[in-house]
């Protein structure tokens, strides 16, 4: 997401004629916002870029960019800031229909006339900024919401509904690419005796710090840690052969080292421990991201046979 609103409000006032210029800026503190000025509609764009005003108020017309073209520069420059939409009023010379309709052509909101109606003005400005805010708090519910369907709640790394869209998703770009994809499978050890020894509220904590390691393995921007079901994650390695993948499988085994979490009633040791199955493939149209996940736990459950705490690997040719 992009701006928030300035406190308080920020506006832009873009005219060529100072007194014009004075008398907006007074209309504007007058119901305390703060104000920049701007001579011509290039700078406009400048102070604009610069200082992301809450709204903009701009003269139709001025020497070199008139207003509308100021304006319609506002909204391409706006295309390239995801989720902002900064209001713009014109303020237009006539209120003929030609002129109406060019402001609202070139992406203005709102428009008043000159000679300018100041309680009209500070009325319409008033309620642009409402709207600002709305808009605004629309948009971070959205995204919390967003953030909510998509993380455990538990672990806050990936949910399954999220590890199944990305492996989807990276599956396509890697066969399109023709790269490789890896997926590790990671279970916990005895985790139903470190529930029966600590208490679910321990097991609980310790998925936690278990997911926090994964997390921290995926390194790349575009790996993926996810809480693959109760005590089983997943990370999706795009653009990784097996040999690389190995080597995410040896960090995480490390880092747990490290971590050395206490499990007294583990049968092969005193530390909690994972268990791991490495896959690894490069998508094409006769295999799909299933069998990879077949591959992966064929694998893992080779690692809990032989003795867990370890991994094992099973590529797809
Ligand atoms: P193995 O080494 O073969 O993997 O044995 P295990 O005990 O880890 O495997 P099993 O599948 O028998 O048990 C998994 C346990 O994980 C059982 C369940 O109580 C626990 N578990 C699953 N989800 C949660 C959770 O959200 N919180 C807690 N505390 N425990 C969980
Ligand atoms: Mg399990
Ligand atoms: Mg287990």
């Amino acid at each position: 997401m992009t701006f928030s609103t300035h406190n308080p409000p920020l506006v832009l006032i873009a005219d060529d004629d100072k007194v014009v210029r004075v008398c907006l800026r007074q209309a504007m503190e007058q119901d305390g916002y703060q104000v920049i000025e701007a001579v011509d509609g290039e700078n406009c764009l400048a102070m604009f870029s610069k200082m992301q005003p809450d709204v903009v108020l701009v003269d139709a017309v001025m020497p070199h960019m008139d207003g509308f073209t100021c304006c319609q520069q506002i909204q391409k420059m706006e295309q390239h800031l995801e989720g902002s939409s900064t209001p713009v009023l014109m303020i237009t010379g006539l209120d003929d229909e030609e002129s109406v309709e060019q402001a609202f052509a070139s992406g203005a909101i709102d428009f008043v006339t000159k000679p300018i109606h100041w309680a009209v003005l500070r009325q319409r400005v008033k309620h642009l900024l409402t709207q600002v805010k709305l808009y605004e708090q629309l948009q971070s519910a959205n995204h919390e919401l967003k953030r909510l369907a998509t993380s455990d709640g538990l672990t806050q790394v990936a949910n399954r509904r999220r590890f199944d869209e990305y492996l989807q998703q990276e599956w396509s770009r890697m066969q399109r690419d023709r790269l490789s994809l890896s997926l590790v499978l990671c279970d916990i050890d005895f985790f139903k005796v470190y529930n029966d020894t600590y208490g679910h509220q321990e097991g609980d904590d310790c998925l936690k710090q278990v997911a926090k390691i994964l997390d921290r393995a995926a390194k790349r921007s575009i790996d993926l840690a996810a809480r693959y079901g109760g005590e089983e994650f997943a990370l999706i390695l795009p653009n990784t052969d097996l040999e690389g993948a190995v080597r995410v499988a040896k960090d995480i085994q490390d880092m747990l080292k490290e971590k050395s979490i206490p499990h007294a009633g583990s049968k092969i040791g005193d530390r909690l421990t994972l268990s791991m199955g490495v896959a690894s493939t490069t998508p094409c149209a006769i295999i799909s991201p299933e069998m990879l996940i077949t591959a992966a736990d064929r694998a893992l459950y080779q690692a809990k046979e032989s003795g867990r705490d370890r991994f094992c690997t099973f590529s797809i040719p």
